[in-house]
């Protein structure tokens, strides 16, 4: 078995009821969310060990978030409880006509206690892929300090990093994001974002700009997330593009989560490149189809009969 890091917070997300002004609405569905998570349980599902580091708020919502991760089959070693510290909320609110809002209950995050001393070699003991996402980067400007430190381990370690931008504007401004993603960039073996995204970062999502993007910071596979329209590898100064499965999708967010997890899954199994967008696609596919950020995510039994399946409609 591949073994996976990742490090980030977790929150709980309350899901309404009905529709319509949040005021109105007077009962909830309870979630656990956190893109960070949402990859390590999708990579749990699919059969990786996965270690996820964080701090959970030492009440009884972070006790929530414990056991869900826990029962998924994460490996919570470096998961501890802060006191004093509550765990973030999330209160969404869905209109009539299907948009949403989201209203955050932010505090002080607990994870804002982790130190960059916290991470320690030991962590890293085999460990073959290290994931990290640029919302860990967008809570606090000291996360910077604490990825570097655990960047600076994988080079000493020789391990693979990938790395999802995962841009968040309510967080912080673009500008931030960049000033960040610059310093983060030459450290990553395998970009993960979406087309939009890396159009924002980079100001131009051409392919000549994205090879010159890989190019510039020695990205070895620079891989684009299109929605609907499936996925993009640049590898070895080769494009592989793999169209998206046809699915009927109720709830696209956490599907790059998703995707995420299976390309890192194939790609640690040794896929080709074609394969491995395809299994990436089949993962994003499959957690559009069930709502919730993580309650999709297949386990590997779903995405393989998903692609087989493709498969014969196409002969
Ligand atoms: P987010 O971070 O909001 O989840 P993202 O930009 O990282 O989004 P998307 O490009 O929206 O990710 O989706 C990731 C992958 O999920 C796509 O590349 C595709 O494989 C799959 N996917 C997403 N939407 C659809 C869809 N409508 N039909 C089929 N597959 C989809």
């Amino acid at each position: 078995t591949f073994s996976v890091f990742t490090l980030g917070d977790a929150l709980i997300t309350f899901n309404p009821s009905e529709t319509g002004p949040l005021r109105y609405v007077s009962a909830f569905t309870r979630k656990v969310g956190g893109a960070e998570l949402n990859f390590a349980i999708g990579c749990a599902r699919l059969g990786l060990h996965t270690k996820w580091t964080s701090r959970l708020g030492g009440d009884e919502f972070g006790r929530v978030i414990y056991n869900f991760a826990r029962g998924e089959g994460v490996d919570m070693a470096n998961v501890e409880f802060v006191e004093n510290y509550p765990t973030s909320l999330n209160f969404k609110e869905i209109r009539e006509d299907g948009s949403g809002k989201t209203f955050y209950y932010r505090y002080q995050s607990p994870i804002l206690t982790l130190e960059p001393e916290d991470i320690t070699e030991a962590m890293f003991d085999g460990i073959d892929l290290i994931h990290l996402t640029g919302v860990f980067l967008a809570i606090d400007p000291k996360n910077l300090a604490i990825v570097k430190r655990v960047l600076e381990i994988a080079s000493e370690k020789e391990i693979k990093v990938s790395f999802d931008p995962n841009i968040r504007l309510k967080l912080w401004t673009l500008e931030q994001a960049k000033a960040a993603y610059q310093e983060i960039f030459p450290y990553v073996d395998i970009l993960l974002t979406g087309l939009d995204e890396i159009e924002m970062i980079i100001g131009d999502a051409s392919e000549a700009a994205l090879e010159q993007c890989a190019i510039d910071f020695n990205i070895g596979q620079l891989v684009i997330k299109d929605g609907g329209n499936g996925a993009r590898l640049y590898q070895d100064q080769t494009w592989y593009t793999k169209e998206a499965f046809k699915v009927s999708p109720i709830d696209t967010v956490g599907a790059g989560d998703g995707f995420d997890a299976g390309y890192i899954y194939a790609m640690l199994h040794g896929y080709s490149p074609e394969d491995t967008l395809e299994f990436a696609n089949g993962v994003g596919a499959l957690v559009t189809t069930v709502s919730g950020d993580n309650e999709g995510l297949p386990y590997l039994q779903e995405v393989k009969a998903l692609i087989s399946k493709e498969k014969i409609i196409e002969r």
